[in-house]
């Protein structure tokens, strides 16, 4: 009797706490800072207000599903593009194209005010981020034109370095730099994003370069995908020192759910596959697929092999935690990379999974207002304190 007693008292429990997690989802608005889905629109010819379930990680309906209420949409090409600056405005078209045909479904906001409207009328709130200094081409005018366009951020570097400021890959790699850091030209960008209200971006960059940014901005920075250099000493990843400095500048890490950022056995898996698959991926490379591609191809084929390589869920959320143990429940989010990684913790499948996130953090006992803050309220924060009034 006793034990039936204890049984029933269980999934009592449990009932309380499924409703709980999925009420304070519901009300919190919900932000992630890095979704890659524009690449990949433009690259494939795909439109994501259609069902592309089992092709990408994202589409409107799944993020509806989901419960995201602002995505922040990266718009990045590589460094060997020809013309970086052509290929952001046709990304930004093609979002442009989606909110035009999905009025009640999306709408693209330039300010804090018009994200709390679009979230008010249950649409879902969409800015963008430039992932890389190299798609101004070195010149602030494009700066301008991109920030009137829509762009909140701009991710200095990406893994090649623009002219004026230098990447972690870069900073590195032992190879002989002309400078590291900013040069004067990087320092008028910084200054020039502060005078518009854009937020710098620090995802990406060197040590060099970070520090310098540290030292001259003075607004808030975010981190828009990185994760706990300290868990995972990958160079994408934040260093303890680095995730102290965004605390006392005010800023905000959005932890990257790349499984190499997340898990420290995730890299040499990868290169073991790799190994094992080679001459598939050779033949991939060279039937015109960039790596990035390849590899998804092989993960999805090999998609047995793929599952096994993937980190648990729990290991995403040590880094969320990790951060908040160091400088506090204020400066930690979300910004999963969906679409710009080939694989996923388990259990985050797509977009339509953040709610498990935030039964995880129930289940680590965080409180619904220290919930509020993770998912979108810290980078809220930010945004504000970066406008102009
Ligand atoms: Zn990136």
């Amino acid at each position: 009797m006793r034990k039936i007693l204890f049984l029933l008292s269980l999934s009592f429990a449990q009932q309380i706490h499924a409703q709980s997690y999925k009420k304070i989802h519901d009300k919190a608005i919900v932000v992630d800072t890095h979704n890659d889905i524009l690449m990949r629109a433009v690259d494939l010819g795909i439109a994501f207000d259609q069902d592309l379930t089992g092709t990408t990680h994202s589409d409107l309906a799944r993020w509806k599903k989901g419960g995201l209420d602002v995505q922040v949409f990266s718009v990045f090409c590589e460094g060997d593009e020809k013309n970086p600056f052509a290929y952001a405005n046709r990304e930004m078209d093609t979002l442009d194209a989606i909110v035009k045909r999905n009025p009640d479904k999306i709408a693209e906001v330039k300010n804090y005010a018009e994200l709390l409207k679009a979230v008010k009328q249950h649409k879902m709130a969409a800015m963008f981020g430039v992932e890389g200094g190299h798609m101004i081409e070195d010149d602030l005018n494009k700066l301008d034109v991109l920030y009137k366009r829509g762009a909140r951020y701009l991710t200095l570097t990406h893994n090649i370095s623009p002219s004026w400021a230098t990447s972690a890959a870069d900073e590195t790699s032992g190879k002989q730099l002309p400078h590291k850091g900013l040069t004067d030209f990087g320092r008028q960008v910084i200054l020039r994003m502060n005078q518009l209200g854009m937020m710098i971006d620090v995802s990406h960059v060197g040590d060099k370069t970070f520090w310098d940014v540290i030292h001259l901005s003075t607004k808030p920075v975010i981190a828009s995908h990185s994760s706990v250099y300290s868990l995972v000493p990958h160079r994408r990843n934040l260093k303890d020192e680095q995730i102290k400095a965004i605390a006392k500048n005010g800023g905000v890490i959005q932890i990257n759910f790349n499984p190499g950022f997340i898990d420290s056995t995730f890299d040499k898996k990868e290169i073991a596959f790799l190994k094992e698959h080679a001459s598939e991926n050779d033949s991939l490379i060279k039937s015109g697929m960039n790596d990035f591609y390849a590899l998804d191809y092989l993960y999805r084929k090999h998609a047995d092999e793929a599952k096994s390589m993937r980190p648990a869920l729990s290991m995403l959320i040590d880094h969320i935690d990790y951060v908040v143990k160091l400088v506090g429940v204020d400066y930690a989010g979300i910004g999963s990379d969906f679409d710009g990684i080939n694989l996923t913790p388990l259990q985050m499948n797509d977009v339509s999974d953040y709610p498990l996130i935030t039964k995880s953090l129930v289940e680590r006992g965080y409180s619904k207002r220290d919930i509020d803050k993770i998912l979108g309220g810290n980078f809220l924060r930010v945004l504000k304190a970066n406008e102009n009034k």
